[in-house]
């Protein structure tokens, strides 16, 4: 997919106020510092559409971003910030919920996750919870330039090997480095056959 537009349209905590045609739209969630403002400018071609982060967990907004005047994609606040208070953390969880719960337009959400670390039990409490309320999504290994091959494979090895504990696929995974333009094409790709249906 080529990318010959993309603007953004709106922030807010309310997915009340999220726009209310029915545009396709794709949403980016990840632990902060993952690496997904990073991922979201590779994949838009754009220097600073997402704003990468100085300041974790600062961003607590549903930020909605249009691609190609055809889908959005929608920049979801950082979550497991150890600063953020702990009435933030619970507002965020609601809005979020709320967000994958009731958002119809959601054809499907990206889980990212740093390919270097271990499976984390916060983003594994995440998928689970996606899963169970039956919420599509793949996930995006981030960073893999810092890695090498048999590393990667061993670590995506890991998250197979604990998710088909409970399900009976792995869900879709796309490896990803934003610094060596890694993966990019791979999610648009997707991103464009989920339009096409
Ligand atoms: P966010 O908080 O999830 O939006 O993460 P950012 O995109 O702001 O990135 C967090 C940090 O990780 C920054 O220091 C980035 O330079 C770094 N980073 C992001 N993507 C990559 C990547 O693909 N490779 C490497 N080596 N570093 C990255």
């Amino acid at each position: 997919m080529k990318i010959k537009s993309a603007e953004f349209v709106m922030s807010n905590s309310d997915v009340a106020k999220c726009p209310k045609n029915n545009i396709p739209e794709y949403a980016f969630i990840g632990r902060s510092n993952v690496g997904k403002s990073s991922l979201i400018n590779m994949l838009t071609s754009r220097k600073s559409l997402a704003k990468t982060s100085g300041r974790p967990g600062k961003t607590q907004l549903i930020n909605h971003f249009l691609i190609n005047e055809e889908w959005y994609l929608v920049d979801l606040p950082g979550y497991g910030y150890a600063k953020v208070s702990k009435s933030a953390k619970k507002t965020f969880q609601k809005f979020i919920t709320q967000y994958f719960a009731l958002r119809e337009q959601l054809v499907t959400g990206f889980v990212l996750v740093d390919i270097r670390h271990k499976p984390q039990p916060v983003d594994l409490e995440f998928m689970q919870w996606l899963g169970e309320n039956g919420i599509p999504f793949s996930i995006i290994f981030t960073k893999a330039d810092k890695l090498k091959p048999k590393a990667i494979e061993n670590h995506v090895e890991d998250y197979k090997n604990i998710l088909l504990e409970t399900w009976e696929e792995m869900p879709n995974y796309f490896i990803t480095s934003s610094s060596k333009d890694i993966g990019k094409e791979e999610v648009l790709e997707y991103i464009d056959s989920l339009n096409a249906n």
